[in-house]
């Protein structure tokens, strides 16, 4: 079956919008014609169209009014505005959620954070945050919970209904870089016998280069590893080299 919900009825007016946002789609120009014709919309056309425009859109635009139209007080919100599954997600969320965010630098006002701390950690990196923020938030102030874009995202309207828990420093990137300096460095690879399993996506099983053990090479290593002053090796033979570059005598 389809994963629409069945408060789907087709409209000539709800039709005509549709064709008009999808030329738009993608643009900020998007949300700006939705809002102008949002009054003659159907329910579902509304929470429909809503929905779909803000898990398209990744750019700049009005929070303001992002806000005054997740908040309309139209019927069928929560089954119009979130797909069949996201619905019995929404369901399953327990009375307190723990949900996390990756804040822009000097943001003011927000509305969607993630329930996934890994997904947080790379908004912040795409960012260029290296921190991210733990919140404790009652489901019921939650209006959308969005699986669309494999994200976990959650939208809440009024940032004054959260509770800050605490903050996350990324470090695990950092302590991951051997020392570097320009003519000599050694990204360090974690080795497979130590992370049998890990929850990186990007991480791809590589051999190491000077023992030849199995290890993992990540998105960040191989940017680095563009650079040709840089090699690369597995923990512990990037711990040795690391060592003999300050002059001890340690075989390779
Ligand atoms: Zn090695």
């Amino acid at each position: 079956m389809y994963d629409i919900s069945n408060n789907f009825k087709w409209n000539v007016y709800d039709a005509a919008v549709a064709k008009k946002l999808l030329e738009l789609e993608g643009t900020p120009e998007a949300i700006k014609y939705f809002a102008e014709k949002s009054e003659g919309l159907t329910n579902y056309g509304y929470w429909f169209f809503l929905s779909t425009l803000w898990v398209s859109y990744s750019g700049y635009s009005d929070l303001n009014l992002w806000k005054s139209l997740f908040g309309s007080d139209r019927p069928g919100k929560k089954k119009s505005l979130m797909k069949p599954s996201e619905v019995k997600a929404y369901d399953q969320l327990g009375w307190f959620v723990t949900a996390y965010r990756a804040h822009r630098k000097n943001e003011s006002d927000w509305i969607s954070y993630t329930l996934n701390k890994e997904t947080a950690f790379r908004f912040a990196k795409e960012r260029g945050a290296d921190s991210i923020k733990e919140y404790k938030i009652k489901k019921r102030d939650i209006t959308a919970l969005f699986l669309r874009r494999s994200e976990d995202e959650i939208i809440v309207l009024d940032k004054g209904n959260v509770q800050f828990i605490r903050e996350h420093i990324a470090v695990s990137e950092a302590i991951s870089i051997s020392p570097w300096n320009q003519d000599n460095g050694y990204i360090c690879l974690p080795l497979k016998s130590n992370i049998p399993d890990p929850e990186h996506k990007d991480w791809k099983l590589v051999y190491c280069p000077s023992c030849g053990k199995e290890c993992w090479e990540s998105e960040l290593a191989r940017k680095i590893l563009k650079n040709p002053n840089m090699k690369s090796a597995c923990t512990m033979c990037s711990l040795r080299k690391g060592i003999k570059v300050r002059g001890e005598n340690y075989d390779t």
